[in-house]
């Protein structure tokens, strides 16, 4: 699916929840422990809400207690783009799904090994496929 198939707005609203359009498209975050997968550890791998791509495997994901999915680490390193974000009076890093555009969360560098990431990611943003 190319990003082009969906660069309208009204089709992203007509396709995507409230919440899912607020977080994806307008890059709201969703309120702590209240996400889908925040306490989820099945085995599977998290799919792009917006798109389909895999973004993440559940043998990276670690508890972060911080009450969002924390992974270590994407799917793959060309799935996931990192931009600068200065927003709310912070210096953060935005990951965004390469494939959409859409946001996904944030990067910092507090992660466990191997890697010392910790991408912390919107339930809204990814989909479980479970194993
Ligand atoms: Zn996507």
């Amino acid at each position: 699916m190319s990003e082009s198939e969906f660069k309208d707005e009204a089709q992203w609203a007509e396709k995507l929840t409230p919440e899912q359009y607020r977080v994806l498209r307008q890059k709201d975050t969703e309120r702590p422990f209240t996400g889908e997968y925040w306490n989820e550890f099945s085995d599977g791998t998290y799919l792009c809400r917006g798109c389909g791509e895999p973004l993440f495997l559940s043998d990276t994901k670690f508890d972060a207690g911080c009450g969002w999915p924390s992974f270590f680490q994407p799917a793959t390193e060309d799935v996931i783009k990192e931009i600068h974000d200065s927003s709310h009076g912070m210096q953060r890093t935005e990951v965004v799904c390469r494939n959409c555009g859409g946001h996904l969360g944030h990067v910092f560098n507090d992660g466990p090994a191997p890697t010392g990431l910790r991408y912390c990611i919107n339930s809204a943003s990814i989909d479980l496929k479970k194993k």
